[in-house]
This record gives C-alpha cells, sequence and structure tokens, in this order.
C-alpha cells in the first residue's frame, strides 16, 4: 500500500501534475485494480468512496491525467473509451466476442523498422484482436463453428 502511494506519488511529480484528491483516487483506482474501466465505471468507483466525488469532477481527472500521459485510452472500437493506467507499459489483446480487454506482457519491437518518417513517438502499444482463453474454450466444449 505504501509502496503503491509512494509510486503514484512518484508519477504524479514525474509527469508534472497536480496530484489532487480526485486525480489520485482516480489513478490510484485503475493503477491498483488493472482494470479497463470506463469513464462512468471509474466515478461510480471513485464515487462509492468518496461520495463528494462528482461526476465533472471525475471526468476532469481522468482527461488531465490522460493529458499528462499517466492514464491512456485503451481501445473503443465504436463503445465507451475504456482506460488504463499507464504506470507500466503493456500492450493488449481485445477479444471480438465478449469485448474483454487483456494485458499482454510488455516486449519490444525491432527498432528503426516502423515506418514513421520524421514523426516523433512518444509512446506505441500494440492491440491484439481476436478470441480470448474463455471464448475459445466455450466453443470448443459446444462444438460450435464459424
Ligand atoms: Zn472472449
Ligand atoms: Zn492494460
Amino acid at each position: 500500500m505504501s509502496s503503491m502511494s509512494g509510486e503514484l506519488r512518484q508519477a504524479f511529480l514525474a509527469a508534472d501534475v497536480r496530484p489532487t484528491v480526485q486525480r489520485y483516487a482516480v489513478l490510484h483506482y485503475l493503477a491498483r485494480n488493472r482494470v479497463h474501466a470506463t469513464a462512468e465505471e471509474i466515478f461510480r468507483e471513485v464515487n462509492r468512496r468518496d461520495p463528494r466525488a462528482s461526476r465533472a469532477t471525475v471526468y476532469n481527472s481522468l482527461k488531465s491525467l490522460a493529458r499528462a500521459g499517466l492514464v491512456r485510452e485503451v481501445v473503443s472500437d465504436g463503445k465507451a473509451a475504456r482506460f488504463d493506467a499507464s504506470l507500466h507499459p503493456h500492450h493488449h489483446f481485445v477479444c471480438e466476442r465478449c469485448g474483454e480487454v487483456e494485458d499482454v506482457a510488455w516486449f519490444e519491437l525491432p527498432a528503426g523498422k516502423a515506418p514513421l518518417g520524421a514523426r516523433q513517438v512518444r509512446s506505441f502499444e500494440v492491440v491484439f484482436r481476436g478470441v480470448c482463453e474463455k471464448c475459445a474454450a466455450a466453443q470448443s466444449l459446444t462444438g460450435e463453428t464459424e
């Protein structure tokens, strides 16, 4: 717990963002739970712990954290955007059956191979899409075929 709050304080410091109570609550929730939550889910969770947290404050906190690079939008694919603490780099896998977003351990891509020209890259991530283990297992149980 104390190492977690220390890590968050460091992250706020490094990103040069003022750690308001709400911003801290939002980042803490995302970092601790390793979830990919929608803004509404984040609001409900933060508000459950601190009923003074209004929807507007939580949404604004989320926006400032995203601008500062402490939180990132994972995937939306036409659905509500999901957010993730970006303290630890990782890639994502999105299941096209159930919509579940899973973390994939970080790996580097061959440096210098990307056709980016003069673009300045701040960060990148790979999003894999397909069928998750659970859905694949359910599929083989029922013998369902495409
Ligand atoms: Zn699935
Ligand atoms: Zn993630």
